[in-house]
């Protein structure tokens, strides 16, 4: 690689599938390194410590934030997502492309501190479709799906905020763009 890589940010509404997009793209370019965030949520069964999350106590994170350690950081959902700002600029420095996949406000964070990162937002193909994602599964009291509705239409339109859209229409197109984007292949 000639030029030293841009930190390239996913963010997008939640529910919209960011997660399974990075998970596909990186079992295809193991080379791509995608950070790893602190959060203060507990594991859900699967996750471990140090491969999904670095899982820390609130006075952990408390530490973290006042230390300056994180590039970013954000409250979802009552609990507390950060990322550590060291492992990032280790890799930029050595020449590795890049990934954080955040919330929006991380993102915004990011575009503070590091201008010349590229923002990628994440949309869904319809409303309609982002819709039937956040309710899934219907268990949900009727409440806080209104909530999470609410919350994803003022996440939508976040979206001139960002350099890149790339649509969730099929996983795999939307790896390939991204990788494209990251200039990997
Ligand atoms: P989950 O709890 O489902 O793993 O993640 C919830 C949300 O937190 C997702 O939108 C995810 O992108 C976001 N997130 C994960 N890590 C970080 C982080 O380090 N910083 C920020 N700002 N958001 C994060």
């Amino acid at each position: 690689m000639s030029e030293r890589p841009r930190l390239t940010v996913l963010s997008g509404p939640s529910g919209v599938g960011k997660s399974t997009v990075v998970a596909h793209m990186r079992k295809e370019h193991p080379e791509v390194w995608l950070s790893v965030s602190a959060t203060t949520r507990k594991p859900r069964p699967g996750e471990q410590h140090g491969v999904h999350y670095f899982f820390v106590a609130d006075e952990e994170m408390d530490k973290l934030i006042a230390n300056g350690e994180l590039l970013e950081w954000a409250e979802f959902a009552d609990n507390r997502y950060g990322t550590p700002r060291a492992a990032v600029l280790d890799r930029l420095e050595a020449g590795e492309p890049v990934l954080l996949e955040i919330d929006l406000q991380g993102a915004r964070q990011v575009r503070e501190s590091m201008p010349e990162a590229q923002l990628v937002f994440l949309a869904p193909p319809s409303w309609e479709e982002l819709v039937r994602r956040l309710t899934g599964r219907g268990t949900e009291p009727p409440e806080v799906i209104e909530r999470r509705l609410e919350a994803a239409r003022i996440e939508l339109a976040a979206e001139p905020e960002f350099d890149e859209t790339l649509v969730n229409t099929s996983v795999e197109d939307v790896a390939r763009e991204l990788l494209a984007l990251m200039d990997v292949v």
